[in-house]
């Protein structure tokens, strides 16, 4: 059975002190038991930190990304086993920021949810078209072409450990959301494309977020979608009551 989940990527925003302010509200205005599954990513700095404040929490603890070597002269970056180290076993990977800044490719995906895989994480796979495809109605092919050549070489049993989250990139940061049309449209084909490939029951199974914009106001109508098990936030996560009121809309 798939889960609701909602997932706030707080990206490179937070000292230490905010962070633990961030966390102490969330702990003080979350209900007990959420009707989603409720996850935080802080940056790589504040994991250890967050992980320990939320130990005793239902709340997940994911990275925003890693890298897909073991260890090694690779200056500036971090591993599974190393995230794995400080209690954290979630990973955002393919976010759009990390592919359009660090030129992050579906192939060097696929390689980092391979070395995620290996040491049992589970994955946030993110993946979604700019303006550009859509006005050109290429959206669908590019999502497919994203899913097939970063994940399609994984074994059925991999996808236990699968998120998926359709992040439109006109979408992100920019007020502008896809309407519960559009992100139903796309998560029914994504749902559809993994089905034909890995079996109706993956496909049942797996977890879709919507990720774009998605706010108090919007929340509702976005997850009363049949195929939208769920949200990616972004800016709506850095306040704890946006965010626990997007949790709430389910
Ligand atoms: C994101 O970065 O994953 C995101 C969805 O951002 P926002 O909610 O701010 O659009």
């Amino acid at each position: 059975m798939r889960k609701n989940i909602v997932a706030g990527n707080w990206k490179m925003n937070n000292d230490l002190a905010e962070t633990q302010e961030l966390i102490s509200d969330l702990k003080k205005q979350m209900v007990k038991e959420p009707n989603a599954t409720v996850m935080v990513a802080p940056t790589f700095t504040n994991l250890y930190e967050a992980f320990q404040s939320l130990k005793d929490t239902p709340v997940v603890v994911a990275a925003q990304n890693m890298h897909q070597n073991a260890s090694g002269a690779y200056t500036g970056e971090i591993s599974a086993n190393m995230l794995k180290s400080v209690g954290v076993e979630t990973v955002i990977l393919g976010h759009s920021e990390r592919r359009a800044y660090f030129n992050e490719t579906n192939e060097l995906l696929a390689e980092k949810v391979d070395a995620a895989l290996e040491n049992n994480m589970t994955i946030i796979f993110c993946f979604g078209e700019e303006l550009e495809d859509r006005k050109a109605e290429k959206h669908f092919d590019l999502v497919a072409s994203q899913l097939k050549e970063s994940l399609y070489h994984l074994p059925k049993e991999s996808w236990k450990n699968i998120i998926l989250a359709y992040e439109p990139v006109w979408a992100i940061g920019t007020g502008e959301t896809a309407s519960p049309e559009q992100a139903q449209e796309m998560h029914a084909f994504v749902r559809k494309n993994v089905a034909d490939k890995f079996g109706e029951e993956v496909a049942e199974d797996v977890s879709i977020l919507y990720g774009g914009s998605v706010k108090p106001a919007n929340a509702k109508e976005i997850f009363a979608n049949k195929d939208v098990d769920g949200g990616l936030i972004g800016g709506a996560s850095l306040k704890a009551a946006d965010f626990l009121e997007i949790v709430n809309a389910f």
